[in-house]
């Protein structure tokens, strides 16, 4: 058989990408090394962020409102939310240039903020700004994608091929996607490559502008704060006087808060030298916030690494395989890609299948390195 797309690479992207094609009634076979969901990549950890005010870049506006309509749709169809529209808050230092850029990009855009003097559950300082952002909420991360994917293989003309790692080339005419575990090949009209932390391995003309970041996730026992959902806690970004950001959720049906660091992440050389231990320095980050920021919350008793696939300007490279109007990627997502994955999911089938999106990702066009 001849598939109308191949889908490389199943974590969060890749499942839209699947959904998307079989959405417009195509044939899609999808591949991944692992079984997503699955803690080796950039896809698990429980919850996501999701904010419509973005300091990153007016351009990100058009995909956010896109994505936002796609995790309504998921909503609806799993009849219970997997994204949890509960707002989100975002706070920092007077006149903070992060979240002055971020309430501009919001204003420009024509997005809804509120400027609160009061965030629920933070001790906020008086001399800091504070703003809601009623489109922000979270996204359950492994079981949407469970679920989306779920969904997906019920579709006919969809294929997974789970726990097989690929690798592809074009034949002239199709793309051929060779089993690494039996050497076999699968054939698509076109290809979908999205590899996450493993992009300067399947796309290595992006080697020299990709660098993996270590990253780390906690979760605090929620003590006697005030961090339940039904508490009006709603998860939150936060720009510190340093210029890191943390970032957090409300407590989970555990009764724990994840709470993480965005900016300062380590440098890895690979996927494979990523170091997943967690040390008393990177718990102190956290900690430290938390005391501050968020009265009586209890001790961090479990955290987590998660890499981050940086571009040098930290904005996304979406583009076709140089020199494959069938083929396109999307990679570099620098630590804030799930949001978006719906709007992603479906850029990078349309620009495979049909050789350009709907939504215009000019912007992310690898050109821009020159
Ligand atoms: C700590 C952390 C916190 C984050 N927080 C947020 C947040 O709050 N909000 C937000 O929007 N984003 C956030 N992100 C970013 C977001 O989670 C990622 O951008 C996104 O999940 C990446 O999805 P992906 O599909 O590109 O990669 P992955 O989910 O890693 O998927 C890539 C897949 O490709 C497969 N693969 C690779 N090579 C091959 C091969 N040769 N053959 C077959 N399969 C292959 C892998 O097995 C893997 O399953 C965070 C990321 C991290 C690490």
């Amino acid at each position: 058989m001849i598939y109308d797309l191949a889908v490389v690479g199943l974590g969060a992207i890749g499942t839209f990408a699947v959904r998307a094609a079989a959405t417009k009634g195509l044939t899609v076979a999808g591949f991944d090394a692992h079984h997503p969901p699955h803690a080796h990549g950039s896809t698990h950890g429980s919850t996501r962020l999701i904010r419509a005010i973005y300091s990153e870049g007016p351009y990100y506006v058009p995909l956010i409102r896109s994505a936002i309509a796609a995790w309504d749709e998921v909503n609806a169809e799993a009849g219970r939310p997997l994204y949890h529209a509960t707002g989100a808050h975002y706070f920092a230092p007077r006149s903070h240039p992060d979240l002055e850029a971020a309430i501009a990009t919001a204003e420009d855009g024509g997005l809804e903020l509120v400027r609160v003097s009061d965030v629920p559950g933070i001790a906020l300082p008086a001399d800091w700004d504070a703003v809601f952002d009623p489109l922000g909420g979270f996204i359950e991360v492994e079981s949407t994608l469970a679920f989306v994917q779920d969904e997906s293989s019920r579709q006919s003309g969809v294929a997974a091929f789970l726990g097989e790692e690929v690798s592809y080339a074009f034949d002239g005419e199709l793309w051929e996607l060779t089993r690494k575990n039996t050497a076999s090949k699968v054939r698509a009209k076109s290809l979908a490559v999205c590899p996450g932390p493993w992009a300067a391995q399947m796309l290595p003309f992006l080697k020299d502008h990709l660098r993996l970041e270590r990253h780390t996730l906690h979760w605090s026992e929620s003590g006697t704060s005030a961090t339940g959902e039904s508490q009006g806690f709603t998860p939150f970004l936060s720009h510190l006087e340093n210029g890191e950001w943390i970032y957090g959720f409300p407590a989970d049906e555990n009764g724990l808060v994840k709470i993480a660091e965005h900016k300062f992440g380590k440098s890895c050389k690979s996927i494979s030298e990523v170091d997943r231990d967690v040390y008393p320095s990177d718990r102190k980050v956290i900690a430290d916030f938390a005391e501050r920021f968020i009265p009586n919350i209890g001790a961090i008793t479990r955290s987590s690494v998660c890499p981050y696939t940086m571009s040098p300007d930290g904005d996304f490279i979406i583009d076709h395989l140089p020199g494959g109007s069938n083929a396109a990627f999307v990679a570099g997502l620098s630590g804030h890609g799930y949001k978006f994955a719906p709007a992603l999911g479906r850029i990078v089938t349309e620009l495979a299948v049909d050789g350009s999106a709907d939504l215009d990702v000019s912007a992310f066009r690898l050109g821009r390195f020159g």
